[in-house]
């Protein structure tokens, strides 16, 4: 329980891969800053949830990663009422799959700006609190999609792509203060979101759960397995430990072999 009393912040975490990560610092005693869309009730039973189950505090906060200010806001907020910011996820993130010369330019704009710039204005106002106390840790949820490339996914390929440049950038300046900032690349990881694409694919391709599965979704992916929220939500803890204090500015794959190809 290295990190007990810690405070952290994880973009978009009501649902999916941010929840599991949530959960999984709360289960090591870390105080969690819950944040992302959807029902307001649901959200407060989440959030009341992982408090009594882990006995830690856990609050909630609606910056939309669309808005700066609303970021700048979170990150504020949450020093008040933690005491401090001291692991950052930067989590949240959207996906558009269309041929690049129809791609709709608002979402262009939105997938850059939630999956690339929101962890820009995040890093950025949780930096100075994390130099002031000597120790931080910086986690972004990228993709496979940081390394390698699928059609269709020119946006998030792009954002993709740059968190991996911005986590090495931020690493090399702030490497001196006990601050680490690294990306986690999953593949497919079994979430919500991608649940509910499958029976559309099995309508759309004729095929039943298993094959949409197998030949559609994982077909890139060697193990033929999805990776798990709690395998990502490990290695977020891993690298928010002092174990990982000489791990900075990379990109870890947990992929089951799919960039190894
Ligand atoms: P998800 O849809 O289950 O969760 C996304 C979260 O982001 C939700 O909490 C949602 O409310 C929040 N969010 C979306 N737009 C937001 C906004 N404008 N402001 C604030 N919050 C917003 O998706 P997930 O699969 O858990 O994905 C989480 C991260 O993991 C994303 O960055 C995604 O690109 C990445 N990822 C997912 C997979 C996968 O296969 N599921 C694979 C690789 C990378």
């Amino acid at each position: 329980m290295a990190l007990k009393g810690k405070n952290a912040i994880i973009t978009g975490s009501t649902s999916g891969i941010g929840l599991g990560i949530a959960r999984a610092l709360a289960a090591e005693g870390v105080n969690v800053m819950l944040n992302g869309l959807g029902d307001a009730g649901e959200i407060e039973k989440t959030r009341a949830a992982v408090a009594q189950e882990f006995g830690v505090k856990v609050g909630y906060h609606g910056a939309n990663m669309l808005e700066p200010a609303e970021i700048r806001d979170m990150v504020a907020k949450t020093g008040a009422e933690f005491g401090s910011v001291d692991i950052l996820v930067n989590n949240a993130g959207i996906q558009f799959v269309s041929p690049v010369e129809d791609f709709p330019d608002e979402k262009w704009e939105q997938i850059l700006r939630i999956n690339l710039s929101a962890s820009f204005y995040a890093t950025k106002a949780v930096i100075p609190g994390m130099k002031k106390n000597g120790w931080g840790r910086i986690v972004n949820i990228s993709s496979a999609h940081s390394l390698v490339a699928s059609p269709f996914k020119s946006a998030y390929v792009a954002a993709k792509h740059g968190v991996a440049g911005f986590t090495k950038t931020v690493a090399l300046e702030v490497a001196t203060h006990k601050i680490t900032m690294n990306s986690i690349a999953p593949g497919y990881v079994w979430t919500p979101l991608v649940e509910r694409q499958i029976p559309d694919t099995m309508k759309a391709r004729n095929m039943n759960e298993e094959q949409v599965k197998k030949e559609v979704l994982l077909a890139a992916q060697p193990t033929k397995e999805f990776v798990t929220v709690e395998q990502v939500a490990a290695l977020t803890v891993f690298l928010c430990s002092d174990a990982a204090a000489s791990m900075t500015g990379t990109t870890y794959s947990i992929d089951g072999g799919w960039t190894a190809q």
